[in-house]
C-alpha cells in the first residue's frame, strides 16, 4: 500500500519573516496517514528545520546542484541539504526546464546525487499544451522519466516519487481532470514498470501538481494511480494545505 504524500512548493516566495509565519502554522498540522513535507526556499530550509522538528511534517529543497562541493558559484550541495534535515528534493520542474534550461540529463544526474545523500528526489515530468495538442503527451513523459530514472536501480526506483504536473495546468487556476492526470499517472507506472519491473511500478508514488487545491484534491486521491499531489500556489496558504493534507489523511 502507498503511503499518500502531499508536497508543497513555496517557488520564490517568503521572506523570513512570512515563512516563520507559514511555518509556525502548518507545524500546527496534525499527523494522519499521509505524508506532509514542505520545499521552501534555501534561505528558509534552516527556519523549517527549526520550526518543523518534533512535528509530523518534513521538509526538503526545490532544487540541487548535482557535486558534493566546489567550484559551483550560487550553488548548494546534496550534503548541504541533508545536513539540514531536508529528506526531499524537487527536481527537473518545468520552471527549470523552461527558465533555466535543465535538460534531462541535467536532471538525471540531480537525482542520482540525491540518492546517493538518501534524500527522496521529486521528480517532476510532464508536457506543455502545445506538445498536448500534437498528441505527443505520452512521448514527452515517457523520456523525462526513463531520463530522470536513468541513473537509478530497481530499488531506487521503488522508493522515487514522480510529479506529473502537466506544463498547462501549473499556476493556471485551471487544473488538468482527474481522468486526464490518472490517464498519464498509468502510463508513468507503465514506463516505470517496463524499465524496472513489478517492485518497482507498484512502489513509486505518483503525485499528481498543477492548480490543486481544496476544492479538486479529493478527485486526484481517487484515483488508482495517483498517491497524492505535488501543490504550489495553495501551499503558501496555511489553512488550505493543510485542508488538502487533512482530506489525503480521510
Ligand atoms: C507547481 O509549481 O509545482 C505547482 C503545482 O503549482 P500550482 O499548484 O500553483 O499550479
Amino acid at each position: 500500500m502507498r503511503r499518500p504524500l502531499i508536497a508543497g512548493n513555496w517557488k520564490m516566495n517568503g521572506t523570513a519573516a512570512e515563512a516563520e509565519a507559514l511555518l509556525t502554522a502548518v507545524a500546527s498540522a496534525e499527523a494522519g496517514r499521509a505524508e506532509l513535507v514542505v520545499c521552501p526556499p534555501f534561505t528558509s530550509i534552516g527556519q523549517a528545520a527549526h520550526h518543523l522538528s518534533g512535528t509530523c511534517v518534513q521538509w526538503g529543497a526545490q532544487n540541487v546542484y548535482p557535486a558534493p562541493s566546489g567550484a559551483y558559484t550560487g550553488e548548494i550541495s546534496p550534503r548541504m541539504l541533508k545536513v539540514l534535515g531536508c529528506r526531499w528534493c524537487i527536481c527537473g520542474h518545468s520552471e527549470r526546464r523552461q527558465l533555466f534550461g535543465e535538460t534531462d540529463d541535467f536532471v538525471s544526474r540531480k537525482v542520482r546525487a540525491l540518492l546517493d545523500e538518501d534524500i527522496t528526489p521529486i521528480l517532476c515530468v510532464g508536457e506543455t499544451a502545445e506538445e498536448r495538442r500534437d498528441g505527443r503527451t505520452a512521448e514527452v513523459v515517457q523520456r523525462e522519466v526513463e531520463a530522470g530514472l536513468g541513473a537509478a536501480d530497481a530499488a531506487e526506483a521503488a522508493q522515487m516519487v514522480i510529479a506529473y504536473e502537466p506544463v498547462w495546468a501549473i499556476g493556471a487556476g485551471q487544473a488538468a481532470t482527474a481522468a486526464e492526470a490518472e490517464e498519464v499517472a498509468a502510463w508513468i507506472r507503465e514506463c516505470v514498470f517496463r524499465r524496472f519491473g513489478a517492485a518497482a511500478s507498484e512502489g513509486v508514488r505518483i503525485l499528481y501538481g498543477g492548480s490543486v487545491g481544496s476544492g479538486n484534491i479529493a478527485s486526484f486521491l481517487a484515483e488508482p494511480d495517483i498517491d497524492g499531489a505535488l501543490i504550489g500556489g495553495a501551499s503558501l496558504r496555511a489553512e488550505e494545505f493543510i485542508s488538502i493534507y487533512n482530506t489525503a489523511n480521510a
